[in-house]
């Protein structure tokens, strides 16, 4: 890359620590707002595989800054929204990869086409939803997932996934499995979605049960589920305006069977929810909490009071500061509980 020849659109020497929900310092040798596929393909030129390092940042809710990063940020804030297409059983709406996921959320529910309800107030962008196939309550954004459009940075043409195509697993998809996203080969640019018109709600999680019932819903429809996920995740969550975080910070793991059996005979109130592939979800805010890490610091950083999978910047903190921290909850649940907690944001 001749970084002299780089479109005007690119700034030098950006600062990022606004583009990053824990607020943590960091500049960026190389930024672009993109707001236009032509952008992307004015980059495309410069693209070689390890010649420069790009990252794509939406809300930047899901990322860890460890420092300096010496390549170019594609900051996604393509926009638009649309209903592309109906049939018998779906609305088919689309959305720009820069567009707001929650606000893009409450849109469809104004338009009366429900299916995305559960999914309110998770932070960041329609673009990096099927990157780690968002979920909540029950619904994964793989559920309504139609299709998406992704430029190919090294062969400079727009290139379609289709469901099969993006492999969605739980809070996973083939551009975390390849790592493509990460060496930003390929750049979401928008993403459809099918939403039914044989809608069931979905209300089998214990919050968001009892708060329907605390309101006397009995049957409820996805304006008033959305309301009462908006309602749980306000009371259990910090407002990254306020608290910078990235929401949870750790994976729930999932063991053999057999593992969770032996934890349960040491710790019956151990939640535990079996899957369909024989392993056990455990909640890795419980194991955290019981490792005496709810509400605990290190340094400028701690694990939320209210919600212990959650890590917070109480002010000032670095990249460093994070590691420290994810690295002492990691072993100190590994030596209670014997299980390993992956982190869930992206490290830069
Ligand atoms: P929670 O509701 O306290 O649940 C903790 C754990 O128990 C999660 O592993 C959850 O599975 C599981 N669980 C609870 N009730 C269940 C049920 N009825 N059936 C199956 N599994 C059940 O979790 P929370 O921390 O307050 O978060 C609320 C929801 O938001 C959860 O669904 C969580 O996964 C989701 N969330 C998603 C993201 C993300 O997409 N990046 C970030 C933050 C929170 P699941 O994880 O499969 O739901």
């Amino acid at each position: 890359m001749h970084a002299a020849d780089l479109p005007d659109f690119v700034e030098r020497e950006a600062n990022l620590a606004k583009r990053n929900t824990l607020g943590l310092p960091a500049h960026a040798a190389l930024y672009a707002r993109i707001t236009s596929v032509e952008q992307l393909a004015a980059l495309a030129d410069f693209y070689a595989p390890g010649d420069c390092r790009f990252f794509v940042l939406g809300g930047g809710s899901n990322l860890v800054l460890s420092g300096d990063f010496d390549g170019l940020v594609l900051h996604m804030a393509m926009s638009g929204r649309a209903l592309v297409g109906e049939d018998a059983d779906a609305w088919y709406v689309r959305a720009g990869a820069g567009e707001n996921w929650h606000d893009f959320v409450q849109w469809t529910l104004a338009q009366g086409w429900p299916g995305l309800e559960n999914l309110s107030l998770i932070p960041g962008t329609v673009g990096a939803a099927p990157i780690q196939n968002i979920g909540a309550y029950g619904l994964e954004a793989g559920d309504r997932f139609h299709a998406l459009t992704a430029f190919d940075m090294q062969r400079g043409e727009s290139v379609r996934f289709d469901r099969a195509g993006c492999r969605f697993g739980y809070r996973d998809s083939v551009f975390k499995q390849e790592g493509w996203h990460l060496d930003g080969r390929f750049v979401i640019t928008d993403v459809t979605f099918r939403l039914p018109k044989h809608w069931q709600p979905l209300t089998g999680y214990a919050d968001i049960a009892k708060e329907l019932a605390a309101q006397a819903i009995e049957e409820a429809d996805a304006r008033q589920i959305a309301d009462a996920v908006i309602a749980v995740r306000q009371s259990k969550l910090p407002d990254p305006a306020e608290i910078p975080n990235t929401g949870s910070f750790f994976h729930n793991p999932v063991v053999a069977a057999a593992t969770a059996e032996q934890l349960l005979a040491a710790y019956p109130n151990l939640p535990h929810y079996p899957q369909a592939d024989g392993g056990v979800k455990l909640a890795a805010g419980w194991l955290i909490d019981q490792a005496g890490w709810k509400g605990k610091d290190l340094g400028p950083v701690g694990m939320y009071e209210k919600q212990a999978l959650v890590l917070v910047n109480r002010g000032g903190a670095t990249g460093a500061d994070v590691l420290a921290l994810m690295q002492a909850v990691q072993r100190d649940v590994q030596e209670k509980f014997g299980v390993e907690l992956t982190p869930e944001p992206v490290f830069l």
